[in-house]
């Protein structure tokens, strides 16, 4: 029987590809070797983990030694900030944004309890931040600058260009968290002219635990794992192989059929929107044109987020909430206070994340089972404990 369930959780995490779950095959057990060693089983690893660099690097402009692998966004995020500091004694000044993903925002927190000054920029209604902004931020002892390229929750596409001009003009490292747009928007590191960009294999059809940082070639990081010497001695560890391919093979994939992909999701995503905007009580959350492809996101006024998602879960709906309240803590969700959305008491925000996966039949499902799922949600009276989506 087939699954007739309806995954719109593909912020959270992607399918494997057919491409991708084909090109890991022969890694885990034909081609097993260890890509350090010198003999053949080692020799054929290490080439297919040099291909997948190179395919890596391709797909976003860069350099074939300027690609890390990583076990995903989250190591990238750390190893960006923590060496970051590490490197620069000039100062002891970061600048973040108040919507970063925790692997980015935790880790600044965690700087700032161990003496660091940290500027968490405030975003506007859309979850925008202006080069105006982060110039009048950056002061003489600034080291770096950390900006997500799409937020995961509200799929707002920062200026990051225009930011990054910014922090150059100054001389302060950038880096951006580009997890939820890589593979989903060009993103070529040269353009952008970052000097780190993080991103993560299992939001674009790649598997999971395997990432990459791109480090530009005149940034000398300190190393993040330190023993057996892999990756230039900056990020030790026997190499995931299998993963390295598999991301390659997917961002591979994505990268040249991207207006394909692009055209296939906008579409699905704008006819939730269209749709959705006219149910009562909604709001669209995030930019309305500035936003990834996949994520349509909302919050409906007078309903709680766990009753909405288990009720679209009972219908097959698979989705995820956001905290109007993060769990237990009566606090509001560190997004949607960003946004300026604190007012709305019992406000239960709601992330579609399409992938090309979907369909618009699926979408026109949503579409229909989405009322009958609020009026449940709007009738239960339990305090909500949501999911947190700013982990996801
Ligand atoms: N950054 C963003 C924007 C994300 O959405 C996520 C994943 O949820 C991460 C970082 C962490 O990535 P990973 O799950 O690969 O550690």
């Amino acid at each position: 029987m087939t699954d007739q369930r309806i995954y719109v959780d593909n912020a959270a995490t992607t399918a494997v590809s057919d491409i991708a779950f084909n090109a890991m095959l022969p890694y885990f057990r034909d081609s097993f070797g260890n890509p350090s060693a010198t003999h053949s089983y080692g020799t054929q690893a290490k080439s297919a983990v040099e291909e997948s660099r190179k395919t890596i690097a391709t797909c976003l402009g860069a350099r074939v030694n300027e690609i890390y692998f990583t076990s995903g966004g989250t190591e990238s995020d750390n190893w960006a900030l923590m060496s970051s500091v590490a490197l620069r004694q000039k100062g002891r000044h970061l600048i973040t944004t108040e919507i970063e993903h925790s692997a980015v925002y935790k880790t600044a927190q965690y700087l700032e309890k161990k003496g660091y000054e940290v500027t968490f920029l405030p975003v506007d209604r859309y979850g925008l931040v202006s080069p105006e902004q982060l110039e009048e931020a950056i002061r003489e002892d600034t080291i770096l600058v950390s900006i997500m390229t799409a937020n995961n929750e509200i799929g707002t596409i920062q200026p990051i260009r225009e930011l990054c001009a910014v922090a150059k003009k100054h001389r302060v490292l950038f880096h951006t968290d580009a997890v939820q747009a890589a593979g989903h928007i060009p993103i070529y590191v040269g353009e952008l002219g970052v000097d780190m960009l993080s991103i993560s294999s299992h939001k674009f059809h790649g598997p999971k635990g395997i990432g990459a940082l791109y480090i530009n070639i005149r940034t000398v990081l300190p190393p993040m794992v330190i023993g057996g010497g892999q990756e230039k001695g900056k990020r030790s560890g026997t190499l995931n192989v299998s993963g390295i391919v598999g991301m390659a093979a997917a961002l591979g994939d994505a990268s040249s059929r991207m207006d394909e992909i692009v055209g296939k999701t906008t579409a699905m995503r704008d006819m939730l929107t269209t749709e959705i905007l006219k149910m009562p009580g909604v709001q669209l959350t995030g930019h309305p044109e500035n936003r990834v492809p996949g994520i349509a996101s909302f919050i409906f006024s007078g309903i709680s987020g766990e009753p909405l998602i288990a009720a679209l879960n009972e219908a097959g709906i698979c989705a995820s909430a956001g905290s109007a309240c993060s769990a237990g803590s009566g606090e509001p969700s560190r997004i949607l206070k960003a946004l300026g959305l604190t007012q709305m008491e019992n406000a239960a925000p709601l992330r579609l994340s399409i992938s090309e996966y979907n369909t618009p039949e699926q979408m026109n499902q949503i579409i229909a089972a989405l009322p009958a799922a609020l009026k449940r949600a709007a009738a239960e009276r339990v305090v909500p404990k949501y999911i947190n989506l700013d982990d996801y």
